[in-house]
């Protein structure tokens, strides 16, 4: 496995690696790997010849008061994952690889950015896209994996790829989740014992949706309502948003008459956390 932090050696490396008609698979990260990740490492180890791994904590995508100082940074344990996994190469840059000084040039996705996190953090989704876009460019990859558990970036991204007409193929992967629920986000290692226990509900009020949804209910109001009573029964949840919204849209309307999709944020004590769940009729 080959670490690369500069655009020469990552190009050297791909040169030497990729060869005349091998597929490149890419998984795109922020480092802090868990099991989430090391499933789209192991979907994009199947599916190319050759897997590039990035880990770079993207400054761009975080707010002013967000956490990108405390971001967990843990590249010893995320090589030896990777290595496990069978990447080949890792992209580890710094900043000014990422940014030349001097950079202006930002790519803004209108429409499925701009409710859920969109909403709530401003300016993200601009720097998820300029990031990706960049990446993209450097790595070149035939198939890039991305986990659905960030359903909302998922969508972004996939118009940024019609949009630009960005030669890649997009695999969503399903979430990954601990055994009672929870998903899987490097962000869980904030919360205090008291927390991690409490963190399934936000799991829990979706498949509530679900079910609801399942059995038929399809009044966006009421859907919302049951998943909103569920997490406000525990006080130490502050609700940042929970929506459901249609899909792959993202548009809000009164009753769903199609596929949907319920997405929650919310936060436990400073640990913000988000999920979602599809709805979707069964196939008739
Ligand atoms: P991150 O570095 O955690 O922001 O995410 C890197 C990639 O891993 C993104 O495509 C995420 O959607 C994906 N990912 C993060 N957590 C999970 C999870 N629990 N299951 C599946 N994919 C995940």
């Amino acid at each position: 496995m080959i670490v690369a932090s500069t655009r020469a050696e990552l190009d050297q490396a791909l040169a030497e690696i990729r060869g005349f008609g091998k597929t490149v698979g890419f998984v795109p990260t922020m480092g802090a790997l868990h099991r989430g990740h090391a499933a789209l490492l192991e979907r994009s180890v199947a599916e190319n010849d050759v897997t590039v791994l990035s880990i770079y904590v993207n400054p761009t995508q975080f707010g002013k008061n967000e956490d990108l100082a405390k971001y967990p940074r843990t590249f010893a344990s995320d090589r030896e994952l990777a290595s496990k996994a069978g990447v080949d190469i890792i992209f580890h840059p710094t900043d000014a690889t990422m940014y030349p000084p001097g950079d202006t040039t930002f790519i803004d996705v209108a429409g499925v950015s701009a409710p859920l996190c969109g909403r709530f953090r401003p300016g993200h989704f601009r720097g998820v896209t300029t990031v990706v876009e960049r990446l993209f460019r450097y790595v070149r990859p035939t198939r890039a994996y991305f986990g659905q558990k960030d359903m909302q970036q998922c969508l972004v991204i996939e118009r940024m790829v019609r949009d630009l007409e960005l030669p890649v193929g997009l695999v969503f992967c399903p979430t990954i989740r601990e055994a009672d629920g929870l998903a899987l986000s490097s962000r869980n290692a904030y919360l205090s014992p008291e927390d991690r226990e409490r963190a399934p509900l936000i799991q829990q009020s979706l498949q509530e949706i679900a079910h609801a949804f399942a059995k038929g209910e399809r009044s966006v109001a009421e859907l919302e309502a049951l998943g909103r009573a569920r997490v406000s029964a525990d006080s130490a949840f502050k609700i940042q948003y929970l929506e459901v919204l249609t899909y792959p849209d993202l548009e809000r309307v009164e009753s769903l008459n199609g596929p949907g999709v319920a997405a929650i944020a919310a936060f436990l004590g400073e640990t913000r956390l988000i999920d979602n769940i599809l709805l979707e009729s069964p196939q008739k």
